[in-house]
Formats: C-alpha cells, sequence, structure tokens
C-alpha cells in the first residue's frame, strides 16, 4: 500500500506549513534539544540526595538504576508541569492546530519527563499504585501519583487524548522517530489493539495482589532515560524503536495500558480533533496523513442488508458475554497456580518446603534472607498460601475481564457504523496534528476562496467529522 506520509501531496507546498514533519522545528533545534535533553539527564544522574556510606572493606556499590527519591515539593513542581503540558497539549491540538506546536511540546516531555525524571513518575505506572492501594496491602496512594493518574484521564474525557499528543514520555519519544510509517493491516491492527487491555488486566492483578509492578518491569523505553539497565530490556526498547520508524507508535498501539483507558474515554470527548472545515469530498489526503490508521473512510453502502437478521446476532452476542466471562474466568482460575509462580513469596513458600524435603541443598538468597528472619517455616507457607489465595480469586475475574474483551470485540465487529466521509476514530488518535491542515477545503480557504484556511478552528467547527 502506498499509505505512507511520504506520499501525502503538498507537505510544505501551502504556505510554507508542512503536513507530515515539523519544519517549523529544524533539524538542528531538534538536535540540539535532544543534545540538552542528554546533558540534562546525565547530570540528573550524577546527583544524590545523601551522601553514600564510606564502606571500608572495599564493598562495591550496585549499579543505581532507579530515580533518587525526590524530596516533596518537587514532587509538585511535576504535578504542575504535568497540568500545564496537559493544558498546552489542549490548546495546541485543538485550538492553534499545530503540528509544529505539539512536536515541540513531544520534544519537552522526552526531555522533562523522560531524561530528567527518568520516566517516573508516570501517568501509565501510576495504574499500578491505583491497582495496589485498592489491594489489601495497606498502601496509602500518595495525592501526586493519583492526579498523574487521574488528569489524563480527565482530560481525555473533555478533550480526547491530549495527553498522548506530547505529554507522555514514551508517547513523545515514538512520535519523533515515525520516518517512514507503513500501514498496518486492519485485521492486524484490530487484534493486536486488545494486548493493552489483556496487559493492562494482567498488571493490575499483579499489583493488586502486592506482587510486582509489570508494567515498569516491562517499561521498554525506561532503560533509555535512566542510561543503564538490564541488556533484554534495551534490545527490547531499541527493537521498538527501530520498529517505530516504520511502524507508528507500537508500545502505544499494542502494549500500553494506559492507551486502554484513554480508548474507552476518549469517545465522551465533546471537543475532539477536526480535519475539515467544508464538505468532505473523500480526497483520502488525511487517511494518508495518519501513521496511526485512526482515520476511518466511509462506508460502502449495504445492499440486501437484513437488518432484523442483524438485530438478531447482535442479540446473541450480547447474550453470549455473560458465558465469554464465565469461560474466560474458569480458564485462567485453572492457571492461577502458574500466575503465582511470578510472586516472590510463592516461590519462597516453595523453596522452604524443597529445602525441608532435601530437593534444595544449596540455598537461595531468598532463602538465606529467610533464615536470618529466624522465622519459622510455617510463616514462609501462611505467606505463600495466602498469596495464592488472591490469586485464585483475582484470576476469576482476569479471567472474565479478558471474555468480556474478546465478547465485545465480537460484538463491535457485528455492529455497521455508516460513514459518508471520512472521519478521526477519537478512541484511537493520539492528537500528533499531522492530518490537520492537509484537507484541500482547509487549504482552499487559505488561498482566499472560502472558508477559514488552514490553522486554528473555532473548537467544534468542523464538518465530515463524526468521530467514527
Ligand atoms: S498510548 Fe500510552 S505510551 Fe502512548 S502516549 Fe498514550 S499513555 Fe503514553
Ligand atoms: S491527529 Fe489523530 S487522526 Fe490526525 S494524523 Fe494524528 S493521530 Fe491521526
Amino acid at each position: 500500500m502506498k499509505n505512507t506520509l511520504r506520499s501525502t501531496p503538498s507537505v510544505g507546498a501551502h504556505g510554507g506549513r508542512c503536513i507530515a514533519c515539523p519544519s517549523a522545528v529544524s533539524a538542528a533545534a531538534v538536535c540540539a534539544l535532544v543534545a540538552l535533553a542528554l546533558l540534562w539527564g546525565s547530570a540528573a544522574c550524577g546527583a544524590e540526595n545523601f551522601p553514600r556510606p564510606d564502606f571500608t572493606r572495599g564493598e562495591t556499590f550496585p549499579e543505581q538504576i532507579n530515580p533518587f527519591p525526590r524530596a516533596a515539593w518537587l514532587t509538585y513542581v511535576d504535578l504542575a508541569a504535568l497540568v500545564v503540558t496537559l493544558a498546552l497539549a489542549t490548546l495546541f491540538s485543538l485550538k492553534l492546530r499545530s503540528r509544529a506546536h505539539l512536536f515541540a511540546l513531544a520534544l519537552f516531555a522526552v526531555a522533562y519527563f523522560g531524561f530528567y525524571r527518568h520516566g517516573c513518575v508516570c501517568a501509565i505506572g501510576a495504574i499500578q499504585n491505583v491497582a495496589y492501594a485498592l489491594g489489601a496491602n495497606g498502601y496509602k496512594l500518595p495525592l501526586v501519583v493519583g492526579l498523574f493518574f487521574a488528569l489524563p484521564l480527565l482530560f481525555a474525557l473533555f478533550f480526547g487524548r491530549t495527553f498522548c499528543a506530547g505529554v507522555c514520555p514514551l508517547g513523545a519519544l515514538q512520535e519523533i522517530i515515525v520516518l517512514r510509517p507503513v500501514r498496518v493491516p486492519a485485521w492486524l491492527d484490530a487484534m493486536l489493539s486488545q494486548i493493552p487491555f489483556i496487559f493492562g488486566g494482567v498488571a493490575v492483578l499483579y499489583a493488586a495482589v502486592g506482587s510486582t509492578f509489570l508494567i515498569c518491569r516491562y517499561d521498554p523505553f525506561i532503560e533509555f532515560f535512566r542510561f543503564g539497565g538490564t541488556l533484554p530490556l534495551l534490545l527490547f526498547g531499541a527493537g521498538l524503536l527501530v520498529l517505530g520508524i516504520f511502524v507508528g507508535r507500537p508500545y502505544c498501539r499494542y502494549v500500553c495500558p494506559l492507551s486502554a483507558l484513554l480508548r474507552l474515554a476518549a469517545p465522551l470527548a465533546q471537543w475532539r480533533p477536526r480535519i475539515t472545515t467544508g464538505e468532505c469530498v473523500n480526497c483520502h489526503l488525511c487517511a494518508q496523513a495518519c501513521p496511526y490508521g485512526a482515520i476511518r473512510p466511509p462506508t460502502a453502502p449495504e445492499r440486501g442488508f437484513n437488518r432484523r437478521a442483524g438485530r438478531r446476532s447482535l442479540a446473541l452476542q450480547l447474550l453470549l458475554l455473560p458465558l465469554f466471562m464465565a469461560l474466560g474466568g474458569g480458564l485462567l482460575r485453572l492457571s492461577s497456580f502458574s500466575l503465582a509462580q511470578l510472586d516472590p513469596r510463592v516461590r519462597l513458600a516453595e523453596e522452604v518446603w524443597m529445602q525441608e524435603q532435601g530437593i534444595i541443598q544449596e540455598p537461595t538468597d531468598a532463602l538465606e534472607a529467610f533464615g536470618n528472619l529466624e522465622q519459622p517455616n510455617l510463616a514462609a507457607y501462611q505467606r505463600g498460601a495466602a498469596v495464592q489465595k488472591w490469586f485464585d480469586t483475582g484470576s476469576w475475574f482476569l479471567g472474565g475481564w479478558i471474555g468480556l474483551i474478546f465478547g465485545l470485540k465480537l460484538v463491535g465487529m457485528s455492529l455497521r457504523r455508516r460513514r459518508e466521509t471520512y472521519s478521526i476514530d477519537v478512541a484511537s488518535c493520539v492528537h500528533c496534528g499531522r492530518c490537520y491542515n492537509v484537507c484541500p477545503l482547509t487549504r482552499e480557504g487559505a488561498a482566499g476562496d472560502e472558508g477559514p484556511g488552514p490553522g486554528p478552528l473555532p473548537l467544534g467547527s468542523g464538518v465530515g467529522f463524526d468521530g467514527g
């Protein structure tokens, strides 16, 4: 298919305003900003809140890969940065409709939330803090973390995914490198885009039980932001970045659990991104400009469609939803023992038992640490059994959730939406701004024929858009 940005005509041909890449942000400026971010990050890496202890026996310090603790007032600086950048992203996307401004904001997000803050605190990871606080762990959710979770969703409810436009450092990093995007086949995109819902459900279960924070553990870009980490994760991140040159934002579209929540919230937004200011002529240019497949084509008129049969099939699929949920719950309940293996308390209980049976001769680190506590083995067994019980119950919910996702996908596939023009799917749109001014009707306006021309549109204006 030729649906690539390269094939988008008129780049820079209308008043110097570039569509596919922001010419306003020159390559030199980009390099300077990235270099500045790297220097800034390096300096931040070297900063420590407390002096290191002066060991006398020649012990070596482990490599520091997690961010250093931050003074409480500085966390409010982060919160202020989040609020300001969310407001700016909304302004740039919906009011100014400026790709160049959004791109500059994305660079700032990579520099500040990425390299300077080392990717932490992060709205995606905050999902786990919320789940952990809701579990029976006695954890009190810090206000700032709660707001990092809630604010992007709140903005999405009103304006769509402006958080993804140029605030999230992971999305921003991927946005910068989309150079030769190719279109992912619709069926593959539809299948892969279910992964964030499933990954999110699994991550919530592990966080609620207090086992591990999976999203942070397998964050592919955090290692870059922290200038260090394990080789497999670095390779995973590098692979995603290389893939991201050709497939727009692979992490956002096919992994990020927050994207699942944002996809649910965005369709409710009253103020949304819009393409054209006049009657859509179905020229296809906006769809070509979008590397994320977020612009839906008009639907072909259906002849001989039996509405009554369609309604019957929809009713049947809705009735099957509880069955899918029960089936999913039952199947996952069968795997709850395997799911619990990732929890260190369950593994410790097993190791203690194996040691007791003489199966393990050499004590592991965990066994040694447990031995130093001088607790009876029964304590390890009880802790392990309690966690396993959590997994037994949680796996029902997780399986039910996966069954629901599957069932709803089937329902969605059988629903027929009529679209007479090209329109933005607000759930998938990350407000990158590439498509805003490709519309020939909007450009005609620039030539003084009619219409307001490219650039800012009044909020709520625009024809040829239904949020699809
Ligand atoms: S989809 Fe996820 S990773 Fe991508 S920009 Fe949005 S929140 Fe960030
Ligand atoms: S603004 Fe949305 S619809 Fe337009 S190109 Fe970007 S992601 Fe696609």
